[in-house]
Parts: structure tokens; C-alpha cells; sequence
């Protein structure tokens, strides 16, 4: 059973104390496939037809890069740009009638297919995918997941609305109804208890703030990271809390 194998992840990151759980598992996921990226996959040619033809995104590049296996990266990047290239002199030569740089032309089409496609990205979907299924199905069957999800800290705008997505498909009637209002007021309390924490962090830099304590106002802006934009900080600090 699926549910089983990605109960215990699900699980440990509701555990965590941080702003968004889904995040967490959605960094553990992405780090995973950076690392397989750059480990096994660059030599194998199942996996290299794949980096061929899909490329990376912005985002996965740019941890490609910082993963400091420059040579492999190379690599990829020179059977990637000679596919690229090949592909789009063929088509260049060819154009449609209504000219190379129209908007629908094949190399146009060609260019923005090629930049909504990312190998990284589509690795990461199918598990982050499962994830999801496993916190709407243990919500659904486990007593003591669904009041560890009663008690975390709320999610991230992002898969707030995931979630509730989600849940529709998965979640009828009084279930549905009930997951909807615990999710919404889990994520509207968490984000104003951030706000709050944004404000005092403003406070602090008012003179007439100047002896009072900064409460939980130092974390603030890197945990509003999490809430606005999914961004959490790379690495865990040690005991179960990622904020310091
Ligand atoms: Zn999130
Ligand atoms: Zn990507």
C-alpha cells in the first residue's frame, strides 16, 4: 500500500515545528532529485535522454550549480545545448509561412515547450503528488494523524490552496466539509500570528520599541518567507526546529 510507505515522511514533517509541512517534504523531495541528478542519472542513458530533451528550469538550474559537480553539470549541458541546437536549425530551416518569429512559428512553439519542461521538476511531481494523496488519506482513516494536523503551525499560501484542491477530489460530504473549515482556520490563524510577528519585527525598529523584547519577531521575515512564497530555509537545525 502507497499510504503506508509515505505515512512515516508525512508523519515526521507534521511532527516538525515550522511554518508549512508541506514545504518540508517538498524540500526533502527536490534535494533528493538534485542528488540523483548529479549521482547515478548523468551516465545513464535512460536518464540522459531525459535531461536531453527537458532541460532544467531557473530554479533547478541554479541548485544544479550549487551542488558544486560542475563536470557532471557539464555534461548534461553539452548533450542538452547540441540537441537544442540540432532541433532548432532543422526547424528554422523550414519555418511556416507566416514567418520564423511569429508567434506560433515551430521554433516559437518549440522554445516555449522546451522552457515549461524541467527534469528535476518532473521527478519531483509524481512523489510530491503521492505525498499529498497520503495527507488527504491518512486525514481521512487516521484519528492521530488528523489531530496532528489540527495542531500544526498552518501551511504556506500555496499548498494551502493544494490542499483544499485537492480534497475535493478525494473527500465527500461532512469530510470534505470538515477538512475545508479545519485547513482554512489552520492557515488563516497561522498567518496572522506571522503577520503579527512581521509587525513586531517593524516595531523593533521604532525608537519607542527599542527596549522591548523582540518575542518571536527575529524568525519573522524568513517564516513569512514560508508562508508567502514555499521558501524554507535549506538546511535543519538540529532538535525538531528549522527556524532559529
Ligand atoms: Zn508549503
Ligand atoms: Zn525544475
Amino acid at each position: 500500500m502507497a499510504e503506508k510507505i509515505y505515512a512515516i515522511p508525512v508523519n515526521d514533517a507534521f511532527e516538525k515545528d515550522c511554518e508549512c509541512p508541506v514545504c518540508l517534504m517538498y524540500r526533502d523531495i527536490e534535494a533528493d532529485a538534485i542528488s540523483f541528478t548529479l549521482g547515478p542519472s548523468y551516465m545513464d542513458d535512460r536518464f540522459r535522454l531525459q535531461t536531453d530533451k527537458l532541460g532544467f528550469c531557473k530554479n533547478h538550474m541554479q541548485m544544479l550549480y550549487d551542488k558544486e559537480n560542475r563536470l557532471g553539470l557539464a555534461l548534461m549541458m553539452k548533450t542538452h545545448m547540441e540537441k537544442t541546437n540540432r532541433e532548432i536549425e532543422a526547424l528554422a530551416k523550414n519555418p511556416l509561412k507566416g514567418g520564423l518569429f511569429k508567434k506560433g512559428s515551430p521554433v516559437v512553439d518549440y522554445v516555449k515547450n522546451l522552457q515549461s519542461t524541467c527534469f528535476v521538476c518532473d521527478r519531483v511531481k509524481d512523489l510530491y503528488d503521492r505525498y499529498i494523496y497520503t495527507i488527504l488519506y491518512l486525514y481521512k482513516t487516521d484519528d492521530k494523524f488528523r489531530e496532528k494536523y489540527k495542531k500544526c503551525k498552518g501551511f504556506c499560501t500555496g499548498h494551502f490552496g493544494r490542499l483544499l484542491q485537492d480534497a475535493s477530489g478525494e473527500m465527500s460530504g461532512k469530510m470534505l466539509d470538515e477538512f475545508v473549515k479545519v485547513t482554512t482556520d489552520i492557515y488563516l490563524e497561522n498567518m496572522r500570528r506571522v503577520e503579527d510577528d512581521v509587525q513586531w519585527f517593524i516595531n523593533k525598529f521604532d525608537y519607542n520599541y527599542h527596549d522591548a523584547p523582540w518575542k518571536e519577531a527575529k524568525t519573522a521575515v524568513v517564516r513569512a518567507m514560508t508562508k508567502l512564497n514555499s521558501i524554507v530555509p535549506p538546511e535543519e537545525k538540529k532538535s525538531n526546529k528549522i527556524y532559529d
